[in-house]
């Protein structure tokens, strides 16, 4: 079986050297796997745009008419929020890439994946674009896959809390969301007790960690909440928001996890799900961003990780699980 790896060079041309989500993050990650032993066993896909009906199934039209004038010539959404001329179509060509490796997945002709899209996605709510993100990507992706009556689990592991993505499904039970992230910290959302409202009660779960927190405390997260949580879910897609500014050294960062810890993410929810893709958000530190997406993709292609690191960290694993385990006691069983 393959490994499916979406990119266009498009994607380059969404670009403001000055900021962090810049077009040099995916550079160095396509340099660090053509480099790499695993290139003959992945196959590279150009992708191709979401269609503007599809786009409105998770966006408003208001948004999504926002962007498109702004990128008619450039401009900023917010103050963090760039938008270059042809931003519009290189944003929906991104959305379009990871909603179509989602079915080649789903239909079982590639075995699992990875998007390296930009720009990146899970800030983007339904009718905001907002932290470097202009639209959910993942979420259109799920929402498409949802769309065919299959259930998706989204894991995030930046570490920014998505609330776009939350928030685009936090009434629904056929979605559900579960997130780790350094918090206080940018947005500002993603508390224990934010768990869903209506039929998504119990289908939002946020596991918000202070500064410092790494592998240790992420994989007894796994074990103790999320894993248990994913396979009573029992999800026909697994969606992970990989974003890499939760490693220890990314400058936009504050958490500890090292490159293992994202080798073990994908591990464990292999084990649950073999039908899994990733979708890039997050990750700044270019001299890093590419060896910690080859790590994701060593494991999707089943090798071992050929770069390891170990990271001292502050463990508040315990407390958090305990905390996130009380808040969704009455839907899921530990
Ligand atoms: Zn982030």
């Amino acid at each position: 079986m393959v490994t499916e790896v979406v990119y266009s060079k498009k994607f380059l041309e969404h670009d403001q050297s000055t900021h962090p989500e810049n077009a040099e993050r995916l550079r160095v990650i396509i340099d660090e796997i053509h480099d790499s032993s695993i290139v003959d066993r992945l196959r590279m896909k150009e992708p191709s745009s979401i269609s503007e009906e599809e786009l409105f199934l998770v966006h408003s039209k208001e948004m999504v008419e926002y962007i498109r004038r702004l990128s008619e010539t450039s401009g900023w959404v917010d103050f963090d929020t760039y938008v270059c001329p042809g931003s519009f179509e290189i944003a929906k060509l991104a959305a379009g890439g990871v909603v179509g490796l989602a079915h080649d997945v789903l239909r079982g002709e590639v075995e699992n994946g990875f998007a390296l899209v930009r720009p990146p996605g899970h800030h983007a709510t339904g009718t905001k674009s907002m932290g470097f993100c202009l639209f959910n990507n993942v979420a259109l992706a799920a929402n498409s896959v949802a769309g065919e009556g299959k259930r998706v689990l989204i894991f995030d592991h930046d570490v920014h809390h998505g609330n776009g993505t939350q928030e685009i499904f936090y009434k629904r039970d056929d979605v559900l969301y579960q997130s780790f992230h350094l918090s206080p910290h940018y947005p500002g959302t993603g508390s224990v007790d934010e768990i869903g409202e209506g039929d998504g009660r119990g289908f939002t779960i946020n596991a918000p960690l202070p500064k410092g927190c790494g592998d240790e405390t992420v994989t007894f997260l796994l074990d103790e909440v999320f894993l248990p949580i994913a396979e009573q879910f029992k999800p026909d897609l697994v969606i992970v928001s990989a974003g890499f500014d939760s490693h220890y050294l990314d400058q936009l960062g504050g958490l500890s996890l090292s490159a293992n810890c994202f080798a073990e993410i994908i591990k464990k929810f292999k084990g649950v799900q073999s039908r899994i893709l990733c979708s890039l958000e997050g990750g700044y530190n270019l001299k890093l961003l590419g060896r910690l997406v080859l790590t994701e993709l060593e494991v999707l292609v089943g090798k071992k990780p050929s770069y390891s690191e170990r990271v001292e960290e502050t463990n508040n694993a315990k407390k958090v699980a305990d905390e996130v385990k009380n808040r969704v006691k009455e839907y899921w069983s530990f």
